[in-house]
């Protein structure tokens, strides 16, 4: 007697696909793009741009903050508790007194979840229980903060995670690297990498362009700021450029907060 051959079950085959760690991630992070969760129409009267700084690293924290100010600018800091005061493999992270320094420099402090985790090794209910033990835990720092904006640790959304954590934050930045313009979805805010490995002047000078063309927000992330910075990070000079230009095409700079304030983001929850 033969073996009959396996009937084919699409559900079961699709689960199977769906449960492949590597291919999951991505194509919730694809179909992150396809809905938009928060829209907005941008109303802001000038172009803008925004510098934010992710984990966060003790140079950014120190190196960055001095940049900024030097331009009577802040930023944003999306800060994930588990790394404050330690070694990342790269560079050296902030500590407690570094943020508490942040906080009275007038910069924003946001959310990266508490220990840096993202859709590929976490179901959104746990990374928004994440959120919510990284604002208790920068809230041991300074009790009265305001923590209204999130960052995606690797850059990664998916559909599920955008609407929960509509219901706390009023934007979420990825890593889709496209100036903000027009229609844009408030829990996928785009931004480029200013990083020396990915990023020139000239591209900077296009993007600004861009935002200007567009009346657009433009969004760099960085991690460390330091003469030889690692791969993820950006020199002090590549940050002044950025700093520089926008000033030259009478860009304004904004904290994420700020900027959504001017762009007239009405609140999701
Ligand atoms: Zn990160």
């Amino acid at each position: 007697m033969s073996m009959a051959a396996p009937a084919f079950n699409l559900r079961t085959d699709l689960d199977a696909m769906w449960l492949l760690p590597s291919l999951k991630p991505r194509i919730a992070n694809q179909l992150a793009g396809l809905v938009n969760t928060a829209p907005a129409w941008m109303k802001n009267e000038r172009p803008l741009v925004s510098f934010s700084f992710d984990d966060v690293a003790k140079s950014a924290a120190h190196s960055g903050a001095r940049l900024l100010a030097e331009h009577g600018a802040t930023g944003t800091f999306y800060v994930s508790g588990s790394l404050v005061g330690t070694h990342s493999d790269y560079w050296i992270n902030a500590d407690r007194d570094d943020i508490v320094e942040l906080i009275r420099s007038g910069h924003e402090i946001g959310c990266h979840t508490h220990g840096h985790l993202s859709i590929a090794n976490a179901t959104p209910e746990r990374i928004f229980a994440e959120t919510r033990t990284n604002t208790r835990f920068l809230r041991t720092l300074e009790p009265d903060l305001k923590i209204d904006n999130f960052a995606y640790p690797f850059g990664r959304a998916s559909p599920g995670l955008k609407k929960r954590l509509a219901t706390r934050f009023h934007s979420s930045r990825s890593t889709r690297a496209e100036v903000n313009h027009g229609r844009i979805d408030l829990q996928l805010l785009s931004a480029f990498p200013l990083m020396d490995r990915k990023m020139t002047p000239r591209v900077i000078d296009r993007i600004l362009d861009r935002a200007v063309q567009t009346n657009g927000w433009a969004i760099f992330y960085t991690n460390d700021v330091a003469l030889q910075p690692s791969p993820y990070g950006c020199s002090p000079a590549l940050l002044a450029y950025a700093l520089t230009a926008a000033e030259a095409r009478g860009i304004e700079c904004a904290p994420i907060r700020d900027a959504l304030l001017k762009i007239g983001a009405e609140r999701t929850f």
